[in-house]
């Protein structure tokens, strides 16, 4: 995450990866729309803020309904673990799944695992590699990731950055399918691998969308199926939750269910959710013998603190803003270096992993808005990057951190200042833009500034940056200001109002 600019300019070279995720992102777009469409707008935005209103309100009662939840899980059978962070979070599960196989030597060191978030955070994965297990990620994307070696580059889509071709290469290597097999046969090879690890697994690992403090029950929801087996077949099951995931009542359910499939996928529902409240009571029922939940903060206590990050928490994780995003349509999820990309990584991972490693990411939007029109729960992002940019500005100012860690923008200080002098006198900046006018005209070619020679990128190099790729538009050749005095006459225009005689 430290890289952000040098992976950016990386990926942008990559013409397959921008096509993948430009196929990817519109198609998530469009259905979007239309599952939005399908509720009505108004309808849509009155959920908005319900699920808004609901999770500032578990916010504000965190630590309530964290143990409610806790105690009613409890009452259920389920023993409720409490991380730290993630080192604390890693140790813990580890610890459960040795504790799985104590007494039977001959049960496999094999867990099915399926998608989850919080575990990619506390990296999970390795952790149980490095202590002697197997751990089998199930979900197709992730699998699919998992198989190259590489980290998941979208919240809801692991694999987002992956054409078919690069996928049937990658089979073809890893699991000796066909190199030209098509979707059925790739998808069926998947199948034919993962049942057989389902069937030898004695441990299961899930994440949770939502904690119901009312019930102690968990919700999982996902598309293919292999999340409940990964909860029902294994005899243990662990499933992995950040202190925000809980929700005050079932009921509430409903708002959330009607919103995160909406604007993640634009499905109208998910195919499968599996609620959870406790171990099976009878030994003839299906499901898990053990279920333990382990409840993760890794940060998040700090974003509770003060109203503005506060917000991040509301987070439900749908994927929508990625997908909205154009800079995450250009990048992809690698550039940002972390589990959590686009534009709500680049606001929850400097807060997670620290203000001097994720100080790129809050820069890393143009702040047009579109994550924060597309969120189901309306968080703010572009202010939560605008307060990020402060933090990181400030921080570049405070003697902390090695030297270098956090950006020292001074030129962009400089500019910031001459501007700001600039526009707080009329006649400062009238005389300015008459500068600029004539200076323009060293540039401008056919009413455009296009690219024009090494002369821009001398004297200011972001603006040549910018003409790399396309035009920049020169000032007027009036101001508005001389045209207004002059009664548009020199625009070419009159106004209704001079027309009327008035001055
Ligand atoms: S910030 Fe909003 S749009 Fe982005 S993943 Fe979270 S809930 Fe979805």
């Amino acid at each position: 995450m430290e890289r952000f600019g040098e992976n950016a300019v990386a990926a942008l070279g990559d013409a397959t990866l921008r096509g993948a995720l430009r196929h990817a992102t519109d198609l998530f777009g469009e259905r979007r729309r239309a599952a939005v469409a399908d509720v009505g707008a108004v309808e849509f935005d009155a959920l908005r803020d319900r699920a808004r209103a609901i999770k500032d309100h578990t916010l504000e009662r965190l630590d309530h309904y964290l143990e409610q939840f806790a105690e009613r899980a409890t009452a259920r059978g389920v023993r409720v673990h409490w991380a730290r962070d993630a080192e604390e979070c890693c140790a813990i599960v580890a610890a459960l799944c040795e504790g799985a196989l104590q007494g039977r030597p001959e049960a496999s060191r094999t867990i099915v695992k399926s998608k989850s978030m919080t575990s990619e955070e506390v990296r999970l994965g390795e952790h149980l590699e490095r202590a002697g297990f197997t751990s089998v990620e199930t979900d197709l994307g992730e699998w699919i990731v998992q198989l190259a070696g590489e980290a998941p580059s979208h919240i809801i889509v692991p694999a987002i950055h992956k054409t078919k071709a690069q996928i049937a290469e990658l089979f073809a290597e890893r699991v000796g399918t066909a190199p030209d097999a098509d979707e059925q046969a790739l998808t069926a090879a998947a199948r034919r691998v993962l049942r057989e690890r389902f069937a030898e697994a004695g441990i299961g690992i899930s994440g949770v969308n939502f904690a119901i403090a009312e019930t102690g029950s968990f919700l999982v929801l996902e598309n293919e199926g292999n999340a409940r087996l990964s909860i029902t077949a294994p005899r243990v099951h662990i499933a992995l939750m950040g202190i925000e995931k809980v929700v005050p009542r079932l009921a509430d359910l409903d708002v959330f269910l009607k919103l995160l499939p909406r604007s993640g996928t634009g499905q109208h529902l998910t195919t499968y959710q599996t609620l959870i409240t406790g171990p099976k009571s009878d030994p003839a029922m299906e499901g898990p013998d053990e279920v333990h939940v382990v409840v993760l903060d890794n940060g998040r206590s700090r974003m509770l603190e003060q109203a503005v990050t506060r917000q991040s928490l509301a987070c439900i994780r749908c994927g929508a803003c990625l997908n909205a995003c154009p800079v995450y349509q250009q990048v992809g999820g690698h550039a940002y270096g972390s589990v959590y990309p686009g534009p709500i990584g680049a606001v929850i991972t400097p807060q997670l992993a620290g203000l001097e490693r994720g100080a790129q990411l809050p820069f890393a939007s143009s702040l047009c808005g579109a994550c924060r029109d597309v969120c189901p729960v309306r968080i703010d992002i572009p202010g939560l990057l605008l307060h990020l940019r402060g933090e990181v500005v400030g921080a570049a100012s405070a003697p902390r951190g090695p030297r270098g860690t956090v950006p020292r923008r001074r030129g962009e200080r400089l500019a910031f200042w001459l501007w700001s002098f600039v526009v707080r006198s009329p006649w400062r900046y009238a005389v300015a833009t008459r500068l600029v006018r004539l200076g323009q005209r060293l540039f401008a070619r056919g009413g455009r500034i296009g690219r024009v020679g090494g002369l821009l990128g001398w004297l200011a190099p972001p603006l040549a940056a910018w003409t790399e790729g396309r035009d920049l538009r020169p000032l007027a050749r009036h101001a508005f200001r001389d045209c207004w005095r002059a009664g548009m006459a020199l625009c070419g225009t009159r106004t209704a109002r001079t027309e009327e005689g008035e001055p």
